[in-house]
């Protein structure tokens, strides 16, 4: 049996002959006592006391079993219980040069990540990852949406060329998935509104705080819907799992001193403006200049930049729908408006206080003709997207989607800056190791 930490601290067991199994935490020797702080396969710590004689050859790490009573002393971190020890039986002694301490350069942490994977704050982390993934699914579990799952070895791009991992697989040039939407699209003509969680790929070429190489897609596609809906769709996914995991994590935002107060608002509806108001917004802002050579201003047409997307959410608390982009700056599928040429049915969300964008998604555009146009214009390959057509040839349906990268959503609820500490073995330009 193996009773953690969290359910030791409890009045009932007080007196009691109890045991905890876990790794050596800490460790603080006098005299006569030595004071361990074990840690539980979950992150619990237990303060457990014992008789000096009994430590000798324990160091930092090692795993071991306590046993002994448990008593409340208030002196005892987190929560003011601690094992009066009286054995220790050991599973493995560390060797005594654990390269991870209190005090560590980020970059020793990414080097020895498999071992960083322990310390508290990571496992913080990645509990609320774990529960962000649960309340995901549980949300369109709970709305019908089912889940489906698609292939990461592929022949075309989804998001554009120039971030594709191009793979030798047999005689033939492969790909790996930019975004399984493509695939989704094709499973709505059987299965109706479905949605899965697959790895992307994309070889981001620059080093930013918000782009990995490989990250965690949710994605979702439904037939018969307008903007207004998906819209209405991340909305009440968003908030359902935030409200639900400031609930079932409070301990671990706590942890991490991340103030739950401005989480708790976050409830439909989110705040909304158009592309078009936002450059006329960004115009008067100094601070954007697209081109630093030319110090040009951003102007209809450009693509928002970080920079860009930080300004519009600076001072608000809601995630930011930005709606309606022209044509040319998004992927070739994007549906164009029938009133006005050139114009997307399409909307990103910013998340609040800077943090950009988290979620991409629109109509499709479900005219053959006008999609052959569009793969034209971009210089796709029409053989490695013939199957595609096959969805407008047959039965062609309005439909859209969306597309929400986790580790985007998990860097700002936990406040985070660098996505590399969203989850535990980021991959990005300079790291594939461990
Ligand atoms: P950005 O402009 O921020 O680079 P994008 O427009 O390339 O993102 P999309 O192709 O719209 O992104 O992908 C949908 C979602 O996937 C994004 O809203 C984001 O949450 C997530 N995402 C995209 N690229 C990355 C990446 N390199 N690392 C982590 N998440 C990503
Ligand atoms: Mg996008």
């Amino acid at each position: 049996m193996n009773i953690r930490s969290a359910e030791l601290k409890h009045d009932d067991y007080i007196g009691k002959y109890v045991s905890i199994k876990g790794w050596i935490h800490r460790i603080r020797k006098q005299k006569e006592n030595t004071f361990l702080l074990i840690r539980d396969d979950r992150g619990g710590i237990m303060q457990c006391i014992i008789d000096s004689s009994k430590t000798n050859n324990l160091t930092i790490e090692s795993s071991v079993e306590i046993f002994g009573i448990l008593q409340k002393d208030t002196r005892a971190p987190e929560g003011g219980y601690e094992i009066k020890a009286d054995e220790i039986s050991i599973f493995s002694i560390s060797k005594n040069d654990y390269p991870i301490g209190e005090y560590q350069s980020l970059d020793l942490l990414l080097d020895k990540r498999h071992l960083a994977i322990r310390t508290r704050r990571m496992i913080m982390v990645s509990k609320i990852r774990s529960s962000v993934l649960y309340f995901s699914r549980k949300w369109f579990i709970d709305n019908d949406w089912i889940e489906v799952t698609a292939p990461i070895i592929v022949k075309g791009s989804v998001e554009g060329g120039s971030t594709l991992f191009k793979i030798k697989y047999f005689d033939e040039d492969a790909y790996l998935s930019q975004s399984v939407q493509l695939y989704l699209e094709a499973m709505i003509f059987s299965l109706g509104r479905v949605w899965s969680i697959t790895p992307s790929f994309r070889a981001e070429k620059s080093r930013t705080v918000r782009h990995l190489t490989e990250f965690l897609h949710l994605e979702a596609e439904a037939p018969w819907v307008s903007l207004e809906d998906l819209i209405k769709f991340q909305e009440e996914l968003i908030s359902y799992v935030i409200q639900n995991i400031v609930k079932s994590n409070k301990q671990e935002f706590e942890f991490l001193k991340r103030n739950i107060s401005e989480l708790e608002k976050i409830s439909p509806p989110f705040d909304r403006i158009t592309y078009e108001k936002a450059i006329d917004k960004l115009r008067n802002e100094e601070l954007i200049i697209v081109d630093k050579d030319s110090s040009r201003k951003i102007e209809y047409g450009d693509d928002l930049t970080i920079d860009s997307e930080r300004i519009l959410t600076l001072n608000s608390s809601k995630p930011l729908f930005v709606i309606g982009y022209p044509l040319k700056i998004k992927p070739f599928y994007v549906k164009e408006e029938i009133s006005k040429e050139g114009l997307g049915i399409a909307a990103d969300l910013l998340a609040p206080n800077g943090f950009g964008e988290i979620t991409s998604g629109g109509l499709r555009e479900d005219d053959l003709q006008k999609l052959e146009k569009r793969m034209v214009l971009e210089g796709l390959q029409k053989s490695n997207y013939d199957w595609y057509l096959d969805l407008r040839r047959y039965g062609s349906v309005p439909h859209g989607g969306f597309g929400l990268g986790i580790e985007r959503l998990m860097r700002w609820i936990l406040n985070i800056t660098d996505i590399k500490d969203t989850l535990p073995f980021p991959r990005t330009l300079r790291r594939i190791y461990p």
